[in-house]
């Protein structure tokens, strides 16, 4: 049976790292079984629910190269959850409740107090005709709550292994508000009943919820889905990284210029049992996907590590696949620049910073003058190839004496005004016999 599974932002904001690891999950999981992925919009809040972040979600998906075999809308299907709600009321599982969130909030006070859980008492449940009458009598609306089991909810979570939750430990959840407007969890089983999902791979955080969807499916008269529940991602340290997710959606990333391979490469080996290496194709993360890769522990997502999967990755990439990108930042010098200035850089745009110093005008940096013009004399003529460098180096070390880092150390410097950078060999062959000439007279060229 292949599976069909599903990513189900809500459209309240941008996808940030952890989102996108959930999605990422979601279609590996996909490919490697010849499944289908389908994007979920979770729009069921009308308010909070943005067109413009549900075409920043497609946008993010479509950069990562996932493929979305369909795509379905929540607030497109408010029919079918009616149906669902009612089926719910026929059954005795749905029922009005009517305290305010400060009558609440004082019951927990109290149960606090007394040392008891925090949990819903149902004393709406209990309420007569005449007093649900009067309440409504007062302007107060209805909210609605599913009427859990108070049983052990067990599954064996794909990720967890056998998973409970004891349902007479949690309130009560709220499946309609006063303004008839659908919580998450009710539109969510329906949607996953009827599209015929048959894996749910979603964050730890929902761990809770599954115990009561999994009573809402089977209230429903649908067979539950399997459930794999992954860990959170943490800070590189360890600390939370919900505090600073703001600065990590998807977009900062594309606009700082990581691939969208290196991100997806580091979110799906983080917290399993594979070496943290890079990827050039999704395919090839689907076929060692594995949930039972995935450890148990937080999954540490490291911004220095994700530097160093996109140099890797940039360091495995050929011409071709970045000549348009390359133009683009007006960047010259074919093949033979880029193969030799990605040995050098972390994102593409550090390509077009070493470009500038092949076209010029740099500021050569001289030290000792007498050097650099007995190097300056010995600058042949062209045309360069790779062994232009090797020649000229001998010649100048034979002229002056001066070997080693004596040598090279300034030639760099006058040539390319920077202590440091690519391999001279090619650098040197592409800046050529005039501009070599100038830079090491202290001429800016
Ligand atoms: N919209 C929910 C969320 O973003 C979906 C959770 C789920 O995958 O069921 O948390």
């Amino acid at each position: 049976m292949s599976p069909i599974v599903r990513f189900a932002p809500s459209p309240t904001g941008r996808l940030h790292v952890g989102n996108v690891r959930t999605a990422l999950m979601n279609q590996l999981f996909a490919r490697r079984h010849g499944g289908t992925f389908i994007l979920r919009v979770d729009d069921t809040d009308l308010e909070r629910s943005k067109a413009e972040y549900e075409i920043a979600i497609e946008t993010d998906l479509a950069w990562l190269g996932f493929t979305i075999d369909n795509k379905h809308k929540q607030s497109d299907r408010f029919d079918l959850y009616e149906a669902a709600a009612a089926r719910l009321r026929e059954q005795g599982l749905l029922y009005a409740c009517y305290e305010t969130e400060d009558e609440l909030d004082r019951k927990r006070k109290i149960q606090r107090a007394q040392g008891q859980p925090p949990v819903y008492d149902r004393a709406s449940l209990k309420l007569t005709d005449e007093q649900r009458e009067a309440y409504e009598a007062e302007g107060r609306k209805p909210y609605w709550r599913f009427k859990l089991s108070h049983e052990r909810v067990e599954w064996d979570d794909l990720v967890r292994g056998a998973s409970q939750v004891d349902t007479a430990s949690v309130s009560d959840p709220i499946l309609i508000r006063a303004d008839g407007s659908f919580l998450y969890t009710l539109p969510s089983c329906v949607d996953d009943a009827e599209m015929g999902i048959t894996h749910v791979v979603r964050g730890e955080d929902h761990v809770t919820n599954s115990g009561a969807q999994i009573e809402v499916f089977r209230a429903l008269g649908a067979e539950p889905p399997a459930f794999a529940h992954t860990p959170l991602l943490v800070g590189a340290d360890g600390d939370k990284l919900s505090k600073r997710l703001g600065s990590l959606a998807v977009a900062d990333f594309r606009e700082a210029g990581i691939e969208p391979m290196a991100l997806s490469s580091l979110l799906a080996k983080i917290g399993t049992s594979d070496a943290i290496e890079v990827r050039t194709e999704l395919e090839t993360l689907a076929d060692e996907f594995d949930f039972a890769k995935i450890g148990r522990a937080p999954a540490r997502f490291d911004e220095a590590e994700l530097s160093r999967l996109n140099a890797q990755l940039l360091r495995e990439t050929d011409f071709d696949a970045v000549a348009e990108r390359l133009g683009a930042l007006n960047v010259g010098g074919g093949a033979a620049f880029w193969k030799m200035a990605r040995e050098n850089i972390t994102t593409l745009d550090d390509a077009a910073k070493w470009w500038r110093i092949v076209e010029g005008p740099i500021e050569p940096q001289i030290e000792d003058e007498s050097f650099a013009g007995a190097a300056a004399e010995l600058v042949p003529d062209g045309p360069y190839d790779a062994g232009t460098w090797g020649a000229f180096t001998a010649a100048v070390k034979e002229k002056t004496g001066a070997k080693g880092k004596a040598l090279f150390a300034p030639l760099r410097l006058a040539l390319t005004g920077a202590s440091r950078g690519p391999e001279m060999a090619p650098l040197f062959a592409l800046i050529g016999p005039e501009k070599a000439r100038a830079r090491l007279k202290g001429e800016a060229a």
